[in-house]
């Protein structure tokens, strides 16, 4: 069997044992199909060579030494990433930065923490939590994900609504270039001058390099935490009620909605309480000064009871709030109780547009003949619909695939956005034609190129390629006609 080690050169493979030493490179084949694929499991190819370096500088030598030799590279976290973004190439060298995971740095007095970028979301609040302080962005996931893959997704969560994504909260990053050159991009300090490097790095999803080090803005622990779960009969009455809390001018720290597959699943996974019987639920949270917030709280119970909740559950002791989320962020595991595998979608619509999405979605389900459980971000309108399917049946895999991109594309179309938080990946470049035009996908390729000139750091992921997208016709089929003799070619 020719083993695709092969796919690099031989001297590459010794420059790196020399650099990560004999710990830092995977060569063999069987262990590199550990990291065959991310969140995404659809998409599968065996990275050539797999690097686990312990600090920056090694990472710029493999850097280096890749650039020396035209190798493509891809970076990846934790891996957890469901938009297909740390896909390794078939012929080039993940860089696994899970095995960077010191804190750096603790600064409580301006309120500021600097970490290596395996170190995970979870670990940061841990960390800090002795001073009170803790990290705002708290995807789903952030028991296992790295902040190095929350910098490159932009990552949010259930408190994202308040608090901002991960790029409000990132101060400056330092970063390893393609060609290996180490630079700081954004600082300590608020709106440093110069271009706004830290923007456009946040939320490239490892096309411009490898992030070594980040700071991240820290926030006091509120005084005061309300949490109450309300029971809908559907999910457009679930979606008014959201509507009328945001235009009260309540800000709430989290609203989260599920629809009746949804809770199903989080209920028979976590048994955090939710109403099976309900057709929607919707989880709010307020925090802040106890006043304001208990203020506040009697009016979005007031707004969800005008809206028509079937009934109102407040969670008021701390074990009880922590059920109700560990059941909500349990979710898309949870869908394995109601079909053999699912395809995660992420796309953002306008708010006010909820409930007229959902029937949408729930018609192409119907024509799909396949069914989509709804568990999102209702209060930014960031829709994660998951597609159950079985693919043992022949022909469902791909009704999914092609009813999930159907679902992005709909968002697109209803004024919202192709991803909110999980990246366009290799699994959405494709459609990124749908959402931005000509010039502004040449304005992204012409930024991604002022960093990666030779166009190898996470090829193929996020702007659509002719290669990738098959705009180009491909090679010669005879069309089923011509085979059949009905027509001809001349
Ligand atoms: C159960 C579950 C729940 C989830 N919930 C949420 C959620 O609530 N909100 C949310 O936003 N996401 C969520 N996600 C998606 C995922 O966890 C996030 O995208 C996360 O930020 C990925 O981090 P990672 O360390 O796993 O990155 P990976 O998957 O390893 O990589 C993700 C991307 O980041 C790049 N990358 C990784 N590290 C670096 C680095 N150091 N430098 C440069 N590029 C890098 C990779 O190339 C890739 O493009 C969820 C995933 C799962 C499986």
């Amino acid at each position: 069997m020719v083993d695709d080690a092969d796919a690099v050169p031989t001297e590459l493979q010794s420059e790196l044992a020399e650099i990560l030493g004999p710990e830092g490179l995977i060569t063999e084949r069987s262990q590199r199909r550990t990291y065959e694929s991310d969140g995404l499991t659809a998409y599968r190819a065996v990275p050539a060579l797999v690097a686990l370096p312990v600090s920056t500088e090694q990472v710029s030598g493999v850097m280096r030494a890749c650039a020396r030799h035209g190798v493509p590279l891809v970076p990846r976290g934790a891996g957890t990433g469901l938009s297909g973004g740390a896909l390794p190439h078939p012929d080039g060298v993940l860089i696994v930065l899970s095995r960077m995971r010191r804190i750096v740095d603790v600064d409580v007095l301006n309120q500021r923490i600097t970490v290596e970028p395996g170190v995970t979301n979870a670990a940061v609040s841990r960390a800090v939590a002795p001073h009170q302080l803790y990290y705002a962005p708290d995807p789903s996931s952030q028991i296992v994900c790295s902040i190095g893959g929350n910098v490159a997704e932009n990552s949010g969560g259930a408190h994202c609504l308040k608090y901002g994504f991960t790029t409000h909260h990132v101060l400056g990053c330092e970063l390893v270039l393609p060609d290996g050159q180490v630079v700081q991009v954004g600082a300590a300090t608020l709106d440093p001058p110069g271009y706004d490097l830290r923007g456009v790095l946040v939320g490239s999803e490892g096309t411009l390099g490898v992030v070594t080090q980040v700071t991240l803005r820290l926030l006091r622990r509120p005084e005061s935490v309300r949490t109450l779960v309300a029971d809908f009969t559907d999910p457009a009455s679930a979606g008014t009620a959201v509507s009328a809390i945001v235009a009260a001018g309540v800000v709430p720290a989290a609203v989260e909605m599920m629809d009746n597959l949804a809770i199903q699943a989080c209920e028979s996974d976590a048994a955090a309480g939710f109403d099976v019987n309900a057709g929607a639920a919707l989880i709010v949270e307020l925090d802040g000064p106890e006043a304001e917030c208990d203020a506040s709280f009697a009016e979005v119970v007031a707004l969800c009871q005008e809206s028509g909740a079937t009934a109102i559950r407040i969670a008021d002791q701390p074990d009880e709030r922590a059920r109700v989320w560990q059941g909500r962020k349990a979710a898309f595991a949870a869908m394995g109780r109601l079909a053999p595998d699912y395809l995660v979608q992420d796309g953002v619509i306008p708010r006010t547009r909820l409930g007229e999405c959902l029937a949408r979605i729930a018609e192409l389900a119907a024509d799909a003949e396949l069914r989509v459980a709804n568990v999102f971000h209702a209060g930014d309108g960031n829709l994660h619909p998951l597609v159950l399917f079985d693919s043992s049946r022949p022909g469902e895999t791909e009704r999914a695939e092609a009813l999930s991109t159907a679902i992005a594309e709909l968002c697109v179309s209803f004024g919202g956005s192709l991803s909110g938080e999980h990246g366009i990946g290799a699994d959405k470049a494709c459609s990124m034609p749908k959402m931005f035009g000509a010039e502004d996908l040449a304005i992204m390729d012409r930024v991604r190129a002022a960093f990666d000139p030779d166009g190898r750091c996470n090829p193929d992921k996020v702007l659509p390629t002719p290669r990738l997208c098959g705009e180009r016709p491909g090679r010669y089929r005879p069309h089923p006609l011509e085979t059949a003799g009905v027509i001809e070619r001349w």
